[in-house]
Order: structure tokens, then C-alpha cells, then sequence
């Protein structure tokens, strides 16, 4: 172990929409702020699982407005200009397109202009807590372990490995239900003509089956990405427990045989004779694992009714999308109301843990709640809202709700469902 440890205000695990999130929102709030990521690249799902869809961003309709800004209003304007997000489009929700290499330049940009220091190839391994509070976290790099301390922690790890590692409470996946995790699969060589509609791939998928290779999913999104025009699907899926290299490491071997015998039936489509797989993954997409136990719980009446809380740090917008694993089929309900729903500050504060807090899909909802705030659109916004709350945390030993949120409006955040911008206009089909 090495032996000084650096001393930061806010260590932020994880670095995908929700720990980029958090890391700039707490470096904008005056805090010497570390992010922490295992990859040699930040993007989480959008660049490690060829999740390139950005959801979350919009309220669904013919005239979605914006739900999320902040943060995630600067990646996309940087992604827009250097051609790396096309969109919004439609899917039963709005959503943007993205290039995995943009996203991951434009997030290197986006943490070096606002002061965030980034490690990345560092895997947080451990983490100490007492009286309540996080002190110090151990990562491990090629040189062993080394230890960093901390005054606010952020855990946006997806898996909570910091909370778990801490000893702060967590659960596994919600009532026993967990989301399906899919291999993100992109295929290259399809002509610009190309038939791509989700409907004829599912009925090419149905009648391609064979006996013998078993495919889960017959219905994904199917969708051009900028830049490099590939197509991105998500079809082949599995059940495993993503805590466990075992588990996760037969559905990597299951899930890429399926890509292959995907791609054999997709070369019957008309104008995809010579596709072939660009990318798979490069690791299974989990959608769901451990969850933090926070002060509050965002459920599934708040999404259906469009829920107000007074204490309100962000957006979500999405359905609610959950994967079956009975079905290998998806639910997808939106938020009542004007298309948004409130999601409280209690829902991203550890309940047992005064310095924790829990951005993205560690994020605290129930079963269905937590399948439409998960989504990338709505990470970037928990997670600006967990930095500037450990930001506060590290300053004065206290989040202050009003304090959190003056600092979230500052920051070009949207955290008043009742006053969305105006419409953006989605391209006629
Ligand atoms: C197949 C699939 C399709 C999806 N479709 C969409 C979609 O179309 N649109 C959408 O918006 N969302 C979609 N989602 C959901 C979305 O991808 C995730 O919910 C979202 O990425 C959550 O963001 P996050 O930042 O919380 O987590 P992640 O993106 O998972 O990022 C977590 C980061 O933490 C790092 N990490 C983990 N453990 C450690 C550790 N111990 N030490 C250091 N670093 C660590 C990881 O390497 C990773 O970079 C999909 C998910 C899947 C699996």
C-alpha cells in the first residue's frame, strides 16, 4: 500500500453519465474532486457496452421538451460539434444517438475544463467506514493498492461497489426482480438503404430461428449511429448475476454465440447481406445490480402520477422499461402528468451513511421507478446532483436541500418539473 494518501473534498467511483455527472458538478461547486474508473475510458454503458442511445433527455411527444440540461447540455454540444450525436429521434421514447470514441473525448474535455482530476485503469477495491461515514477508499492499480481519503464520496460504480465495500446498505436488484442484462451489439457493412425497421428485424428474427441456438429477444430498437453509420441493436440477452465474474463470464461466452447467429438471420434482411459485428459490448450491458438503501425511495406511483417533492435535485423522463427475464420482453410506461416526474435528494443520500451518495443506477427506486430512472439522460442529472450535494458535504458537513438546489439552478440544471423549456422539434419521418 502506498504510504501518503492524497486528501480530496469529493472521490466520485465511476466513470459513465452518472459519475461524470457528479464529478463535474461537484469540481463546479468548489470541490478538489477525483474520479475514480476501472476503464481506460470514461462513458460507462455508452462506451464500454455500446449503449449509444441517450435517453432520459426529453419528455416523450411530438413536441418533447428537454428534461436534463446541465452537465449533460455540455456533453451534447460538444458531441454535436464534432458530429458524435444526431437526434432527438423517436422509439417509444426520445432519444439522442451517440459515437462511443466522441463520448469518449468529449468526456475527457468536459472533466479536464471544469478541474476534475480523473484516474483511469484504477479499480476501487475496498473502502473505509466508521461512525457512519466514509473515510478512505482503496483502488488498485499494476502497482498494488493505494489509499485515498476523502470528506464526501459519490458511488456511481452502477454495481454500488463502494457502498457494498464500505459496509453501508445495499440490496440486490428490488423484491427479488432484476432486469435482464443485454450484449450491445453493433454491426457494420449495412447498405444506407438498408431495411431497418424494428418490426422487420423482429419478423426476420422469428422466422430465422433455429433449432438448437437459442435467441432471447426477437424486438429491440434499431438505429443508425453518427459517424460511423453502423446499427446498433440490443437483442442477445441473459440472466446472471453481474456481482459474480462466474456468473457474468458464462453470459459473455452465451451472449456472443447469440450475437453471431443474430447476424446470420439479420443477413437475410434486404440490404444487410454484408453485415458483420463491429462491437460486441466489449462487455454484457447490465441494467441492473445493487442498489444503495437511501433516505427516500423514488416508487412507481411517483413516475404514473408525474410526482412533485419539495426537495426535488433532478428530472427523470423515461418509461418505465423493465426487462423480463420470464418474457425477454420489455414494459414501457410513461410518466403521468406533463411527462416528468420529480426525483427527491432523499432518493441519492445513503440512509445509514452521512457522506454517501448514490448517482445514476445505484440511484434508490423500486422495481419499476428505478427501470426509467436508470437510463443514461437521467444519470447525468442524479449524478450533477450528488456532486454538488457531497461538494456541500465536504464544505459545511451538511447537504442543505435549498443550498443544493440554488447550486443546481447556477449550474443550467432542470429540477422543477413544472417548468420545463420550450419544445424542440423531432424530424419528420
Ligand atoms: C443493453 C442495455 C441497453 C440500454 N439502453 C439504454 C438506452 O438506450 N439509453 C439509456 O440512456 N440507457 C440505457 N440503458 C441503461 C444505461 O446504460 C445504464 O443504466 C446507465 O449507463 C447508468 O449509468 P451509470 O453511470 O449509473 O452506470 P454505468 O454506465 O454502468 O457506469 C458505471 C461505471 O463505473 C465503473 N466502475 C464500476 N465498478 C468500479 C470500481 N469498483 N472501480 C472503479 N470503477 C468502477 C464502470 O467501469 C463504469 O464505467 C441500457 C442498459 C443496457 C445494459
Amino acid at each position: 500500500m502506498q504510504s501518503r494518501a492524497e486528501q480530496f473534498d469529493v472521490v466520485v467511483v465511476g466513470g459513465g453519465a452518472a459519475g461524470v455527472g457528479a464529478a463535474v458538478g461537484a469540481a463546479r461547486n468548489r470541490a478538489r474532486t477525483l474520479l475514480i474508473e476501472t476503464a481506460g475510458c470514461l462513458g460507462g454503458a455508452a462506451t464500454l457496452k455500446s449503449v449509444q442511445t441517450y435517453c432520459g433527455l426529453f419528455t416523450v411527444g411530438e413536441r418533447p421538451r428537454p428534461a436534463v440540461l446541465g452537465v449533460a447540455a455540455r456533453v451534447v454540444w460538444k458531441l454535436r460539434a464534432i458530429g458524435g450525436a444526431a437526434g432527438p429521434m423517436k422509439f417509444r421514447g426520445v432519444f439522442l444517438v451517440v459515437d462511443s470514441e466522441a463520448v469518449k473525448l468529449v468526456l475527457d474535455d468536459v472533466c479536464a475544463e471544469a478541474g476534475v482530476e480523473v484516474l483511469l485503469h484504477a479499480h476501487v477495491v475496498g473502502a473505509i467506514r466508521d461512525s457512519g461515514v466514509i473515510r478512505s477508499i482503496t483502488y488498485h492499480d499494476h502497482n498494488g493498492g493505494h489509499e485515498v481519503l476523502g470528506k464526501a464520496f459519490v458511488d456511481a460504480s452502477g454495481e454500488c461497489d463502494l457502498a457494498f465495500f464500505a459496509g453501508a446498505a445495499t440490496r440486490y436488484g428490488n423484491h427479488g426482480f432484476i432486469n435482464l442484462g443485454t450484449l450491445g451489439t453493433r454491426f457494420g457493412g449495412i447498405k444506407p438503404d438498408a431495411e431497418l425497421s424494428a418490426e422487420t428485424w423482429t419478423a426476420a428474427i422469428r422466422k430465422g430461428r433455429v433449432d438448437g441456438i437459442p435467441l432471447s429477444k426477437e424486438r429491440s430498437l434499431v438505429v443508425r449511429v453518427p459517424l460511423s453509420n453502423d446499427v446498433i441493436a440490443y437483442l442477445a440477452s441473459e440472466v446472471y448475476d453481474a456481482r459474480d465474474a462466474k456468473s457474468i463470464s458464462r453470459a459473455e461466452s452465451s451472449g456472443r454465440r447469440q450475437a453471431w447467429a443474430y447476424l446470420d438471420i439479420i443477413r437475410t434482411i434486404r440490404g444487410c447481406e454484408n453485415a458483420y459485428l463491429a462491437v460486441t459490448g466489449p462487455a454484457f450491458g447490465t441494467r441492473e445490480s445493487r442498489h444503495v438503501n437511501c433516505m427516500q425511495q423514488v416508487k412507481e406511483v411517483d413516475v404514473r402520477g408525474g410526482a412533485c417533492f419539495p426537495d426535488s435535485i433532478a428530472l427523470g423522463a423515461w418509461g418505465m422499461e423493465f426487462h423480463s427475464a420470464e418474457t425477454m420482453d420489455s414494459t414501457f410506461v410513461l410518466p403521468g402528468r406533463n411527462g416528468v416526474y420529480e426525483i427527491p435528494l432523499g432518493a441519492v443520500i445513503s440512509a445509514d451513511t452521512a457522506n454517501l451518495f448514490a448517482a445514476g443506477r445505484a440511484a434508490d427506486g423500486d422495481q419499476m421507478a428505478g427501470a426509467s430512472l436508470r437510463v443514461m439522460g437521467t444519470a447525468f442529472a442524479t449524478g450533477q446532483a450528488c456532486g454538488v450535494a457531497a461538494a456541500q458535504y465536504a464544505q459545511t458537513g451538511h447537504a442543505e436541500t435549498g443550498e443544493v438546489q440554488k447550486i443546481l439552478r447556477e449550474q443550467g440544471a432542470l429540477i422543477d418539473g413544472d417548468d420545463l423549456p420550450v419544445p424542440v422539434e423531432l424530424p419528420r419521418a
